[in-house]
């Protein structure tokens, strides 16, 4: 039989378990496997899709039987027990040098936003870890969703203490499970990072207690993604990645945070769009902090400076830059005189554009009565600011919707 493999997403970016099974598995038949071309006719075509937002797979399949599968088709069934067993063909990602498994499936919780109750259920065992590793690799990443809720998971962690082994779980820990016996165990193996969640600004006590375990026990190098754009109000992501920033300082520790944003990828409305918006948030806020994200290439570190440069030096200054036009944000140095006197010591470059004109748009919206910030709100929510986007005749409003059309080309002109 010979099989061609279709990794929707791209079969460049993260390896594809599934199809890493299945060409294993068909290898082991006597099947010829390859990645689908073209200019081939096949008796079956796998096409597996993981994320809901990629585009689909367009092309025109020359094959007897096309089989697809994956989150990204919301097909949350599992593969044949015979392919689920089978050891991964690693070949078919000669640049992948991890081994990759689960110990655990499923999870103990039901969190709404999740799809991994839906597609896993409860928490069982799935592999050991001696069935996971790879004779020519020393890495492992672990996919489970909530290992600390299993005893087979932490005897396999147990068992994994003092191997020469370097450990990442990438779907992070459970905080709530934490506990001074579980925290020494992953002391033990080579966990780097150590990605505890923290989904939600109400676990800040267990969050932190966590974190501060882990220094306790010498683990260093930690890591979590926050999701944002859920029913949390924007403030919260402020204090998580300013609590994320403030612990490195204390602790002596580094925590990459990765903002995250919610999408509702079961809800058919929003199965091809990445629109929606959670009801604290709206447009501009979601475009502001993925602004300030681009340029902090995704993610939070050490440093409480060029946090505070980046998303402000308290909540206030974060919720200001939330409403910033989006070329302040991007050029803030360009734009913001008060930021270029603050970092004198450390930028001390100059540019011909070199201006005032954010703290000249602050001073000029927080001063607007009520009614009129309502209705300037109510147009910058929505970000679009071109000719007939938005209907507007009051004339302060219009002058501070004036800011919001300064383009990037007129930043670097
Ligand atoms: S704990 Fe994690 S894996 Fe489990 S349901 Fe919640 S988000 Fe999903």
């Amino acid at each position: 039989m010979k099989v061609g493999l279709v990794a929707v997403d791209g079969h460049n970016n993260f390896p594809n378990l599934a199809l890493m099974r299945l060409s294993a598995w068909h290898r082991s038949q006597g099947d010829q496997v390859e990645w689908w071309s073209g200019f081939e006719h096949y008796d079956r075509v796998y096409q597996s899709k993981v994320f809901t937002f990629t585009p689909d797979f367009n092309s025109v399949v020359n094959s007897d039987e096309i089989i697809t599968g994956g989150t990204g088709y919301r097909n949350y069934g599992t593969l044949p027990p015979e392919v689920e067993a089978t050891p991964p063909d690693y070949g078919i990602y000669p640049q992948c040098k991890k081994a990759i498994g689960f110990l655990t499936r499923g999870c103990i919780r039901r969190c709404e936003y999740c799809v991994v109750p839906r597609k896993e259920g409860d928490i069982r065992p799935a592999e050991t870890w001696e069935e996971i590793r790879r004779p020519d690799s020393r890495e492992i990443l672990f996919l489970d969703n909530n290992v600390l809720a299993s005893d087979f998971g932490l005897e396999q962690i147990d068992r994994m203490g003092g191997k020469p082994t370097w450990v990442d779980f990438n779907q992070g820990l459970d905080a709530r499970l934490v506990t001074s016996a579980k925290m020494e165990k992953l002391s033990e193996i080579n966990i780097r990072p150590l990605r505890i969640a923290f989904d939600h600004y109400e676990q800040r006590d267990i969050y932190i207690e966590a974190v501060r375990k882990a220094a306790e026990y010498h683990i260093t190098d930690l890591s979590n993604y926050l999701l944002y754009n859920f029913e949390d109000r924007p403030e919260e992501l402020y204090y998580r990645m300013r609590i994320n920033v403030d612990l490195c300082e204390e602790l002596g520790v580094t925590i990459y945070s990765f903002p995250m944003k919610y999408h509702p990828i079961s809800d058919p409305k929003y199965f091809r769009n990445r629109d929606y918006i959670g009801k604290h948030w709206n447009r501009k806020f979601i475009r502001s902090v993925q602004a300030v994200l681009n340029s902090t290439k995704g993610k939070i570190g050490r440093g409480v400076d060029f946090f505070e440069e980046a998303f402000g030096r308290d909540v206030d200054e974060f919720k200001k830059i939330l409403w910033m036009p989006e070329t302040f944000i991007v050029y803030r140095r360009v734009y913001d005189a008060d930021l270029r006197e603050r970092l004198a010591d450390r930028y001390t470059g100059r540019t011909t554009h070199d201006c005032d004109l954010a703290n000249e748009w602050w001073e000029k919206f927080s001063r607007l009565p009520p009614e009129k910030a309502e209705k300037a709100k109510e147009i910058i929510a929505l970000n679009k600011f071109k000719d007939g986007d938005f209907v507007c005749n009051d004339q302060d409003v219009l002058d501070i919707l004036s800011y919001y059309r300064i383009t990037r080309d007129d930043a670097e002109r």
